[in-house]
């Protein structure tokens, strides 16, 4: 049975309605996150999930218990917010414990569970301190043991590492994935709006955009099969280049002639219908290789980045609207101001019309704005 299930939930503020058509199951001890870009809802369904906010329509199930009326308090869950929201005036430990005093339950049982979760978290030598005498990965991490102890059906976290500093991130960031690894049992959901958060820590990702869910898969269901275009140019850093073409070539191989010149061969099949089709063919910076062949992709190198292990190719625009960007390994700053040919293996180049995948002709058809990110 799995342990969240919604249907069809939407929610509405007055005449505005910010997300709708959301149907999810979440099974027990998965870790799901949300993501997405900012505003398009993923604290609202948070919180929805919570009961900190009304659930407009739809249905919304924990435990295969309906919730939509049953108060925050009586969920079962568990919520850590970016803001932390720790008591001030109260050490760590009865920050941990206040929600179990609330709750009336014994000072030993108390204790116990307290101990228990400054053990797992290290916090044990930070049990008399103020939050104000803490680091802000120290203070996250009290607003998770303040979650822990309260040994909730499902937790849940918006943003927990967006108010940290980038290393600080990459480090709690691993151990929450870490703490996962230690309860296996528990059920969460994580929002974030950072790609490498999402792909990190979740055992599926939800991708929400324009009120919406745009795409739910694995991590690497989602690299590898995008099913339209806002997934494909979502996930993966620089965004997967969409150059425009026509089909000019159908059946288990597919062929491409592209507006900028070059012609493009990929392994997504087509039917004789999709003959003259107008498309955009999608290739990820990292799936680019230079060729003295057939190129897909010839142009003038305008900016090289080299990051040491590899070095991103940013070439001119040619009136698309966005610069197409390849991904060498290695060091290639002589490059700039060069002529590039660059071609990819075709089970690497995806289709997409109407920015659906053609690979997903039976996926819902989502409407959702291009690059909204
Ligand atoms: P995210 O967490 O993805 O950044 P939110 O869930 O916070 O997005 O917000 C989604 C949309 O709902 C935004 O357009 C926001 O302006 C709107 N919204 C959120 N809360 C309220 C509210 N209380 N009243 C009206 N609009 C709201
Ligand atoms: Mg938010």
């Amino acid at each position: 049975m799995a342990d969240l299930v919604l249907k069809d939930v939407a929610k509405s503020y007055g005449q505005v309605t910010v997300l709708e058509h959301i149907d999810l199951e979440i099974e027990k001890g998965e870790l799901v996150v949300f993501v997405g870009p900012s505003g398009c809802g993923k604290s609202t369904l948070l919180r929805m999930i919570a009961g900190l906010e009304h659930i407009t329509s739809g249905t919304l199930d924990i435990d295969g218990v309906r919730v939509n009326d049953v108060p925050p308090s009586e969920r079962g869950i568990a919520m850590v917010f970016q803001s932390y929201a720790l008591y001030p005036h109260l050490t760590v430990r009865e920050n941990m414990s206040f929600a179990l005093k609330i709750a009336k339950m014994s000072a030993a049982e108390i204790d116990t569970r307290v101990e228990k979760a400054a053990k797992t978290l290290q916090l044990h030598n930070l049990l008399d301190r103020l939050p104000k005498e803490l680091s802000g990965g120290q203070r996250q991490r009290v607003a998770i043991g303040r979650a822990i102890v309260r040994d909730p059906k499902v937790y849940l976290f918006d943003e927990p590492l967006s108010n940290l500093d980038a290393a600080l991130r990459v480090a709690t960031r691993i151990e929450i994935a870490q703490l996962k690894e230690s309860m296996p049992d528990s059920t969460m959901v994580y929002v974030t709006h950072d790609q490498v958060e999402a792909m990190t820590l979740a055992s599926r990702i939800v991708v929400l955009a324009g009120g919406g869910i745009a795409q739910i898969g694995t991590p690497l269901e989602l690299y590898e099969r995008p099913e339209n275009e806002f997934v494909a140019q979502f996930i993966g850093s620089p965004a997967m280049n969409l150059l425009p073409g026509q089909i000019t070539g159908t059946g288990a191989v597919t062929t491409i002639a592209l507006t900028g010149g070059g012609s493009a061969t990929s392994h997504v099949p087509t039917l004789p219908e999709d003959m003259g089709r107008q498309v955009n063919i999608g290739i990820r910076p990292e799936d680019l290789i230079t060729t003295d062949g057939a190129a897909i992709f010839t142009g003038i190198v305008n900016i090289t980045e080299a990051l040491g292990e590899v070095t991103l190719l940013y070439f001119e625009s040619q009136g698309a609207a966005d610069p197409v960007i390849g991904k060498l390994q290695g060091i290639h700053r002589d490059l700039k101001g060069q002529s590039v040919s660059l071609t990819a293996d075709p089970s690497k180049v995806h289709i997409f019309a109407d920015t659906q995948s053609l690979l997903y002709r039976d996926a819902p058809i989502r409407r959702i704005a291009k690059k909204a990110h």
